[in-house]
């Protein structure tokens, strides 16, 4: 349990009261401004994924071990525990329904998906935001949460497009950081995105896909993913010559950027909202 005056976590779930709500509100509208440069679509989508759809994406082959899988209970769960007198703390494995939707684990996802069997003959750019949920073996404070709030600007187009749009959110997000005093290091990330054999293995090598605004050594605030046309391919989102199109992502958590601020400034709002309002 880690409890303050402006909010508690306990298993990885947070609970902020409007103070933090305040900050988290104005990095989420810096966020979504940067996204303005590009005009990109803001979307919301649904909360649940499906589990088809995930498959779609290779998702169970890269990343199961992070799914929550959501499920209603059996009719005769149902029946049951309407008569039972005692207090329900667990609903037991044989008493849900086998499950077809997951919470989702990033926000992206859902916008290649959206575009599936889509001609884009010039590149479109979205942003949207996600409550995302991660099953990890342990959860700490703000830094590792089970459920946590990433925002996400996406760029769909031709590989230029894509590198040239990371390329100009990576100098953006440096100086936002300049700007509010958060002392990042960008450090390549080793794990490449999906892809973790074959012949694109070796052109992630060399040409990094993931790179991380990272605080204090190891919390990692913001990431710059390049998927090259992996998404193109498994969502058949094609160019106007029937490639598949390329595709990046920005993705920031807002509860580490949070982290990130009450560990600069101590705690000190004040000085929090000056730097937020004047950027
Ligand atoms: P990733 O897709 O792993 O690059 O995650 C994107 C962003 O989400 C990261 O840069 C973090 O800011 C945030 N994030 C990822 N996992 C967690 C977590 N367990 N708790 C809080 N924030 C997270
Ligand atoms: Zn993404």
């Amino acid at each position: 349990m880690d409890k303050n005056k402006y909010f508690t976590i306990s298993d990885g779930l947070a609970v902020f009261g409007p103070e933090i709500i305040q900050i988290l509100n104005k990095l989420d509208a810096i966020f979504v401004d940067m996204s303005k440069d590009f005009m990109a679509d803001n979307m919301i989508f649904p909360a649940l994924m499906r589990v088809e759809d995930l498959s779609s994406l290779d998702y169970f082959n890269n990343f199961p071990h992070l799914g929550l899988a959501v499920a209603g209970l059996t009719d005769e769960a149902c029946g049951c525990l309407t008569s039972q007198k005692e207090k329900v703390t667990t609903i037991r494995q044989n008493n849900i329904k086998n499950s077809d939707y997951l919470l989702p684990s990033a926000a992206c996802y859902n916008v290649y998906l959206h575009l599936r069997n889509e001609v884009v003959t010039q590149a479109k750019y979205y942003t949207t935001a996600a409550r995302c949920f991660r099953n990890e073996s342990e959860y700490k404070g703000l830094e590792r949460l089970w459920s946590f709030q990433m925002r996400e600007i996406i760029c769909i187009g031709s590989m230029d497009e894509v590198q040239a749009f990371l390329s100009v959110y990576k100098d953006k997000v440096s100086s936002l950081a300049e700007q509010i005093g958060i002392i990042f290091d960008i450090e390549v990330a080793t794990d490449p995105f999906y892809d973790k054999q074959g012949t694109k293995a070796l052109m992630q090598k060399l040409q990094p896909v993931k790179e991380e605004f990272v605080f204090e050594g190891t919390v990692s605030a913001a990431s710059l993913n390049f998927h090259r046309n992996f998404f193109g391919e498994k969502c058949n989102i094609l160019n106007n010559t029937g490639a598949a199109v390329f595709s990046g992502c920005v993705a920031f958590g807002l509860e580490r950027w949070l982290h990130a601020l009450l560990k600069t400034y101590g705690h000190d709002l004040e000085t929090i909202h000056g730097k937020l309002n004047n950027v």
